[in-house]
Formats: C-alpha cells, structure tokens, sequence
C-alpha cells in the first residue's frame, strides 16, 4: 500500500506500527486545521492551566454554518515543540487516531492514512489502537458532537444566538447555570445539553 493513500477500513483492521518520531516526517503534525469540539479544547486547557481566552488566542477561530468553531492550525502545531507534542496526554481525537482518520460521509468512515512508522513494531487491530491510545472516551464524545453540529446545521441560527453558543460551547471560565460538573466529560455534556435548548428555543 503506497504512503499517503487513505484507504477506508474497520474494528478489525490490522497492521504493524511503531511511532518513529524521531526520525520520520511527523506527518501528523503537518497539513490542514483540525476542528476541535468542545471536549477537546476542555482538555487541552485543563492540561494546560490557561484562560479559555488564551487559549482561543493559539487556535483558529470561525463560523460554520452558525456554527462556532475553533480549530487546530498545524503549519504548524502550537504545540509541536521540536520534535515533540507539548499536550500529549491532552492531545486531540485526530491525533491519537493517527495513522487512521475520521470521516463523517454521510456515515461515520475510519480511513487508514500510512505514515513511516506503519509495517513496523507490535500488531495492532484499529479496536486495540484505539484502546492503546486512550481515544475511546474522545471517540465517544466526537460521536456525540457529529449528531449535535448535525443539529445546528438543520437550526436556523441569527448572529445573537451564534454568539450565545460560542460561549456556552468554549468558555470554561463561565459555568453557565447548569454546566457546573465534574469531569471534562460531563461538563462537555451539560454543555451540550444547554446549546440543544438553545437551538430550540425562539428566535431572537
Ligand atoms: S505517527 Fe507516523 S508521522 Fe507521526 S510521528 Fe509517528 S511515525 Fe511519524
Ligand atoms: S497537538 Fe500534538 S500531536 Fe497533535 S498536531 Fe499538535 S503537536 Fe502534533
């Protein structure tokens, strides 16, 4: 199989990997913006100790269809120190899942996207990956996310409201009544939950 080919595949999919950073393109950290979702930016913050203002500042920030987003330059990373990523353990869905993608085409795809670190090291199946990585919570929660931005683009959403839902959606330094959780996963999920009735709600 030709590096660079995206080639769509399932749970059970095999191959070898070993990560060879040291040495390889670091592919990874390399190409579009990635969109995060809300969890995401969370993580990263909560890793990182900042405001979600400063945060926001090392991000791309746009409207997609009313949709607020914020997303992940990668030309370069931020957080790509030398050869390392400065947030591993906080690093985002598309990263852990590296050399696999997602694609949402009319149903959720995985596709494989070999790199120099692919037909080496240990067996994995793409379940085993994802369980190595610790991208299960993430995937979940990216899942849950797709049905939400699914919502919001049937939603017809005037500008008062676009501008309510970015910060119920990405500022985590005001807990809207009803946000105040736990973990980073149930605050996404309360999160959510408001911005659903926000897209109900009347019109402004
Ligand atoms: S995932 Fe692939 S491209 Fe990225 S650092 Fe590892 S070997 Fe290199
Ligand atoms: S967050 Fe880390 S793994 Fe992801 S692109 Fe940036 S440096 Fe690379």
């Amino acid at each position: 199989m030709g590096r660079g080919a995206a080639v769509s595949v399932s749970q059970n999919f095999s191959f070898r990997f070993c990560c060879e950073s040291e040495s390889c393109s670091i592919a990874c950290c390399h190409g579009h913006a990635i969109a995060l979702n809300p969890y995401e930016v969370l993580r990263i913050k909560e890793h990182l100790g900042i405001s979600s203002e400063e945060l926001e500042a090392r991000l791309l920030s746009h409207y997609d269809r009313g949709l607020p987003l914020l997303m992940l330059p990668r030309d370069p990373c931020p957080f790509l120190k030398g050869r390392r990523c400065s947030i591993y353990s906080a690093r985002p869905l598309a990263c852990r899942l590296f050399p696999f993608g997602m694609l949402c085409d009319g149903k959720l795809k995985t596709v494989f996207m070999p790199c120099e670190g692919v037909g080496r090291g240990r067996s994995f199946t793409l379940a085993e990956y994802i369980e190595e990585q610790g991208a299960g919570e993430y995937l979940a929660m990216w899942k849950r996310w797709v049905s939400f931005v699914e919502a919001v683009e049937r939603a017809e959403l005037g500008s008062m409201r676009q501008v309510f839902l970015k910060i119920l959606l990405y500022n985590f330094d005001f807990t809207p009544k009803g946000a105040a959780r736990e973990t980073a996963e149930e605050q996404f999920l309360a999160r959510l939950r408001l911005a659903e009735g926000l897209l109900s709600s009347e019109s402004e």
